[in-house]
């Protein structure tokens, strides 16, 4: 753990594992109450210093880890890879993508401008500033343990806020590596504080209830963070949440089969299908249905399944059992009520396989509203097509849902895609495009997805406060 500048241990430890193997590759500190109590101090302690600095300093330092990170790229990849999963070639996408947030908020740092209004009255004039919020509470997944760590870092230190940061208990490694580049990158002791534990619960109640914090930051589950921001409503704490998703993925009759399909299987399979924007519902019309299905398959059968580190593999395990049993659960019910498997839909546990949690990319059409892979969140390598034809009014299935985070359009026809785009309720919609996140676009969602921005300017006006002078001249 690194609280107020120093790396230190505790009295308990938690094993760390590597998906693909089962191994045990670390211990790792097991913090608690004590520990997130001291490190929320220690926040509030360096807030005032660190608020002060210049923007220009703060920029350097942000500037200063950006570099550090692309110099660690590899080796921040690998231990990605063996604690997460993922290939190593995403994972190094990952590490780049994390790294931007780093640069792009090392040049917002520079831009919190404030404003001046014209007043109504010929005496009065009107200033806004944006300041600090404060200390920030950040709690962060294990499906991107980089990027969702910078995607929140950066920001809050570009604004002059300060930050108490739990990592997933599954990748808490990436979290300690980044922290050490951070350190090195001259950020001040107190300004970022890091607390891994095995038991999240004390930890995020006290990120949630210490009226020390003043804002928390949470990217997980929709279940887990309706808790916390229910914890946090009482002190009217300000939350960032960027929760679950259940994508639509339309492919319109006029959409190029081939290059629909295509997409689909490159977002779809992105992180093992472990994201939040993986598309969980692909509807596509009927009257293109066949060749689409034709090349989904063939690009799904020949992804190869493996050890992440093995050169070749582009679906790794999943993060556990839990997420292996359902996935199964969610295969094994769309086919007892009639959906047609056609291709994969088993654990893959032939030799080097065996101790690892791998499922075979799986596709499935014919999925009706009445199977649980047509709600549930699937975050696994399963692809569910439900064709649509001219009668069905497909924005309305689309929009059947309680998530809002990302959306996707297959159209040739530019009327139809701007109308969609208008008419679906998701944060982010990709139109023939299946990568609409970036640094300097804002990621996220509506409804049950969430609430704020991460990335772009949005994703800094999260950490400012706005505070209007008025002033009366003689
Ligand atoms: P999760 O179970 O909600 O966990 C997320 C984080 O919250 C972890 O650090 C976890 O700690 C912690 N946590 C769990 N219970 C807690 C509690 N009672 N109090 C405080 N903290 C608690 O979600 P996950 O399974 O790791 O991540 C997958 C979910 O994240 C999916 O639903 C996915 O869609 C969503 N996600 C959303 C975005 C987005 O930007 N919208 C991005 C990535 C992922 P432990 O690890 O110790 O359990």
């Amino acid at each position: 753990m690194f609280i107020n500048g120093k790396w230190q241990g505790s009295t308990h430890h938690f094993a760390v594992h590597n998906p693909a193997t089962g191994e045990k590759i670390a211990m790792v500190p097991d913090g608690g109450e004590m520990e997130i109590k001291q490190a929320i101090n220690a926040a509030h302690t360096a807030f005032p210093g660190w608020a002060a600095t210049t923007n220009h300093k703060r920029a350097q330092i942000l500037y200063q880890a950006y570099e550090l990170m692309l110099k660690h790229r590899r080796q921040l990849a690998e231990l990605m890879t063996s604690e997460q999963g993922k290939p190593l070639r995403a994972a190094e996408t990952e590490v780049n993508y994390g790294a931007d947030f780093l640069l792009w908020f090392a040049e917002e740092a520079k831009r919190i401008y404030g404003e001046t209004i014209p007043s109504s009255r010929k005496n009065q004039r009107f200033i806004v500033q944006y300041q600090p919020v404060g200390v920030v509470g950040a709690i962060t997944p294990w499906n991107y343990p980089v990027s969702m760590i910078t995607r929140k870092i950066a920001p809050a230190l570009a604004a002059g806020c300060t930050v108490v940061l739990k990592p997933a208990e599954a990748t808490p490694l990436c979290a300690v590596r980044l922290f050490e580049l951070f350190e090195k990158a001259g950020v001040p002791s107190g300004v970022i504080n890091l607390v891994t534990a095995s038991n999240p619960e004390p930890v995020g109640k006290e990120l949630c209830t210490n009226s020390q914090v003043r804002k928390l930051t949470f990217t997980g589950s929709t279940r887990v963070g309706r808790q916390l921001a229910t914890l946090a409503a009482p002190q009217l704490k300000r939350v960032s949440m960027e929760l679950g998703g259940h994508a639509p993925f339309i492919v319109f009759a006029d959409a190029n089969p081939e290059h629909a399909a295509k997409g689909a299987t490159m977002v779809k399979f992105l992180n093992t299908g472990q994201a939040c924007i993986c598309p969980n519902r692909i509807f596509v019309h009927k009257g293109i249905l066949l060749s689409f299905l034709d090349t989904f398959r063939q690009r799904i059968s020949s992804m190869r399944v493996g050890n992440g580190k093995d050169k070749g593999v582009s679906i790794g395990p999943l993060v556990n059992r839990k997420a292996l049993d359902k996935v199964n659960a969610q295969v094994e019910d769309a086919v007892s009520k009639g959906a047609a498997l056609l291709c994969g839909g088993k654990r893959l546990e032939d030799r080097e396989l065996a101790n690892g949690f791998f499922y075979a990319p799986t596709l499935l059409s014919d999925i009706t509203p009445d199977m649980l892979i047509y709600r549930e969140e699937t975050f696994g390598p399963v692809a569910a097509v439900i064709p649509f034809d001219d009668g069905d009014d497909v924005i309305a299935m689309a929009n059947d849902t309680e998530y809002g985070l990302a959306a996707y359009v297959y159209t040739e026809n530019l009327g139809r895609a701007m109308k969609t785009f208008e008419q679906l309720n998701f944060g982010m919609i990709g139109i023939n495009d299946i990568n609409p996140t970036s640094a300097s676009a804002p990621f996220g969602g509506i409804k049950q997805s969430g609430l704020g921005r991460e990335g772009a300017r949005a994703g800094l006006m999260e950490y400012l406060d706005t505070k209007l002078a008025g002033i009366a001249l003689p």
